[in-house]
Formats: C-alpha cells, sequence, structure tokens
C-alpha cells in the first residue's frame, strides 16, 4: 500500500490526472473510487469497498484480476527480461507467441506485426492494406469502406475508419475520407427495413451498390466482426460476415476485421470470424490478448499480403512502421500463459452455459417498461434504455440515462460504464455462473431505480 489516505490519493487525481472520455468538471465534482487492488471478478477500492468488475476493466480482462499462474508468469519473466526491442532483434517470447497465435487465428493468417493498443493495431491494418496495393500496382486503391457507428480506436488513422460522430465529428477536418456503408442496426439505421434479417439483407445490398461504384478505388473494407461493441453493442445478423467477406473478395478489396474487443474468447468461440468460418485478409487484435495484464496488440495478416512487401532494399518496399515497445516480453509472457489457461480451465466450453444464463436473464430484462432492446453477442452484451417503449425514442443524451443507472449500480457493488443509454455487460470471461447472477440483479434493479418508478 501506498500509505496515502483515500483523500489524499482523490484530491491528487483532480489535481493532476485527466482521465479519458470523461467530462473533468463533473469529476471534479465527483468523489471518485480509488482502486487498490483486484481479485477474480472483483476491483477493492482504498476504503476495502469491493465492486464486481461488470465492463471487465474495459473490456480487457478474461482470467479475473491477479489471477495467481498468470502473475506468477509475469514475475518469472521480468527476471529474465523486461523489454528488449524488435528493430534488429528477435525476441524469445514475442517468437514463441506468434507461433501460438498462428495456431488459433483463422488458417492462413500467419504474420504478425507487433504494437500495443487496439488503436495502433488498426493504423497498422490501414497502412499496410493500402501499401500492400501499391506494391501491387494499385495505388489508385486509396479508400476505405467503413461502417456507421464503427469504433476501431482514437489516433487519427483509426479516428478516420471510425463512425461515431459523437466522438468523431470534431476532429473531421484532420481526418481522412472513407467511404461509409450502413450497419445492420435494424430501427436506427433509416433503411427503413422490417427486422434484423431484412436490415441485413439492406445493408448488404447498399454496401454491393458502393462496391460497384467505387470500390475500384478502395484498399481495403474495415469492420468489427459480428459486434460493433463502442457504438453501442450492435449485432449483426447471422451470416453478414459471410456475405462482406464474399463482396470483398468479387470486388477486391482486402478485409480487415477488427477483433481487438471480441477477440479470444468473448463472443463465445476464440474469434468472431470462426463464427462464421471467415478469414480476413487482416486481423487486429488487442484487448484480451494479454488477458488485461498489459498493453499489447497484433495485426496478422497472410502470407500474400506479407510477400508483396519483399523487394530488394531500395525498391522501398519495406513497412516503414513500428513502434517503441512493440513486442514486450512482459506482456507477450503473459499472453501465452492466458492461451494455457484457455485449455486447462477449458474456458470456452465454461462459457456456453453461462452465455444461456446470459441469454435468459437478457429477456427477461427485456420486459421492463423503459428497455427498448437488448443485444447479446457471447459473453457480451447492451440493454438499451428508451424513453418510449413503442416508437423506441431514445432518452434525451444530456439526461445521462445510462451514466445514473451505473451510478445507480456502483451503490449496490458493480461497476459498469455505458455506452450512451446502453447499459454494458462485458464481465470478465471467468466470472462464476454466481457472479454472473450478481451482476444481473444488480444492473436490473439499478435500471428499475432509476428509469422505472
Ligand atoms: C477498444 C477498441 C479499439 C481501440 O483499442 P485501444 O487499445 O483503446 O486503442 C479498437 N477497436 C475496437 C473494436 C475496440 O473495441
Amino acid at each position: 500500500m501506498s500509505g496515502y489516505t483515500t483523500s489524499q490519493l482523490r484530491e491528487w487525481d483532480k489535481q493532476h490526472v485527466w482521465h479519458p472520455f470523461t467530462q473533468m468538471q463533473d469529476w471534479e465534482q465527483e468523489e471518485p473510487i480509488v482502486i487498490t487492488r483486484g481479485e477474480g471478478s472483483w476491483l477493492i477500492d482504498s476504503e476495502g469497498k469491493r465492486y464486481l468488475d461488470g465492463v471487465a476493466s474495459m473490456w480487457t480482462n478474461v482470467h479475473g484480476h491477479c489471477r495467481r499462474e498468470l502473475n506468477e508468469a509475469l514475475k518469472a519473466q521480468v527476471d529474465r527480461l523486461e523489454h528488449s526491442t524488435l528493430l534488429g532483434l528477435a525476441g524469445e517470447q514475442s517468437i514463441i507467441l506468434a507461433r501460438r497465435l498462428a495456431e488459433i487465428t483463422p488458417a492462413g493468417l500467419d504474420r504478425f506485426f507487433y504494437s500495443d493498443n487496439g488503436s495502433t493495431a488498426m493504423e497498422v491494418a490501414v497502412k499496410m492494406a493500402f501499401q500492400y496495393q501499391v506494391h501491387r500496382g494499385r495505388a489508385e486503391r486509396s479508400r476505405f469502406i467503413t461502417f456507421r457507428n464503427a469504433y476501431h480506436g482514437d489516433t487519427l488513422g483509426a479516428v478516420s475508419v471510425g463512425g461515431i460522430d459523437i466522438y468523431h465529428s470534431t476532429f473531421r477536418p484532420l481526418l481522412f475520407e472513407t467511404i461509409q456503408a450502413p450497419s445492420p442496426y435494424c430501427y436506427r439505421c433509416e433503411m427503413g427495413c422490417s427486422g434484423p434479417e431484412s436490415c441485413g439483407m439492406k445493408c448488404l445490398d447498399a454496401l454491393e451498390a458502393l462496391m460497384i461504384e467505387q470500390g475500384a478505388r478502395c484498399a481495403g473494407l474495415v469492420i468489427e466482426p459480428l459486434l460493433q461493441g463502442a457504438g453501442g453493442m450492435i449485432v449483426q445478423p447471422h451470416g453478414f460476415l459471410r456475405r462482406v467477406r464474399d463482396l470483398c473478395d468479387r470486388y477486391g478489396l482486402l478485409m480487415i476485421a477488427d477483433e481487438v474487443a471480441t477477440g479470444f474468447g468473448r463472443t463465445g468461440r476464440m474469434f468472431a470470424c470462426d463464427h462464421e468460418g471467415v478469414v480476413p485478409d487482416i486481423m487486429a487484435l488487442s484487448k484480451g490478448i494479454a488477458a488485461g495484464y498489459l498493453p499489447i496488440a497484433a495485426t496478422v495478416t497472410t502470407g500474400e499480403v506479407y510477400e508483396a512487401f519483399l523487394g530488394r532494399y531500395a525498391e522501398l518496399k519495406t513497412f516503414f512502421h513500428g513502434h517503441t515497445f512493440t513486442g514486450n516480453p512482459l506482456a507477450c509472457a503473459v499472453a501465452l500463459k492466458s492461451l494455457d489457461l484457455f485449455e486447462s480451465d477449458r474456458l470456452l466450453d465454461a462459457l456456453q452455459p453461462k452465455i444461456l444464463r446470459l441469454q435468459e436473464r437478457l429477456a427477461e430484462i427485456a420486459c421492463l417498461p423503459h428497455v427498448g432492446d437488448v443485444r447479446q453477442c457471447g459473453m457480451a452484451a447492451g440493454i438499451e434504455l428508451v424513453e418510449d417503449k413503442a416508437t423506441k425514442r431514445a432518452y434525451p443524451w444530456e439526461l445521462k440515462t445510462g451514466v445514473r443507472v451505473c451510478l445507480e449500480a456502483r451503490k449496490l457493488g458493480i461497476f459498469s460504464r455505458p455506452l450512451g443509454n446502453t447499459v454494458v455487460v462485458f464481465p470478465p470471461l471467468s466470472i462464476t455462473p454466481d457472479e454472473l447472477e450478481l451482476l444481473l440483479d444488480g444492473l436490473e434493479q439499478a435500471i428499475i431505480n432509476v428509469v422505472e418508478e
């Protein structure tokens, strides 16, 4: 322990720490919870109060906090080597990790480019896709097809391929333009559809029309497979991803799958693409890769993309991109141990009954008068609160309804963070069945307390 009191820590936090995605004027009026310890699915604050981690520490945690085997792997590695660069040197842990990942990523994806977070993994993907086209003599293919409502990170390239106006519109003058396709979101996508299936079809038709018109100028298409996370836990209808893959093939675009949120078991399979047997050309991995312990990311591609970059030095086909902490051995060692735990805990099998239970509880919660929609993809879910259930009219965003529900949940010992008026369920995959009940009971009660009286 630091020896500082909670009030000292709070005061210094307000003096010095600028929190992400946070209106600091509001923050300064609050008494922030100061987290000092973690244990399984729980976070523990400086006063000893326990909170169930309902968002897996920003969607990263897989096996729980302070899992003994992961801690030991980290400690063992730190006594051998804390960091050494991949610029000019190879590293034991990053080699073994790439080999292990190649065994589980979709067939043919076996060339790993490391970086340190989801945004950089996507920057790498976008630059790699464009330069690949250049090397094939298709420099005119400089644009990208993206989806409305998409989120790929907060650096400028990642923001450019994103589609959430409230986060992204301020920065529009700094961004490159993309071709935006509608995403299947049924009653919010303005396609005038009658349900998720017809919505998917209409969106695919619109996507194909864009490709016919502008596909020959596009390097690639960027998609969050199965689930648009930060956009509000929007789930694509079954078969959508497969059809997107087929369209990319037909019109010669590289398919870039952003599995930063969906990767490593979140959807019930190791990767979201596995549900539809889709092999993207480029896939971005981060959040769950090191079980939530350390920042690390990988952009993985095929031999075909990789080989396009080979040539004599003077041909300048080199991929001139890199980050200082690329391939960090501590993060790689934890990531390797995490993959062991997936096997020894039979984590994906253990997940199936929890996913079914989540589905049952969401169906109950969907009956509440101000719940407009519930959406689920494996162990990720969103509960969308609406002012009017019949018309799905949204609460005005200024009311911060989602935030108020999460503050109420906090009183019940649950930490969650909403996406607008959508309450998020995204616990560590290792959550026990009892803890999952606690989490859903607590969120349901918080919704009732805030919007249903
Ligand atoms: C979180 C997220 C990112 C960005 O990752 P950071 O590590 O926060 O930069 C990119 N894509 C998706 C789908 C994400 O959920």
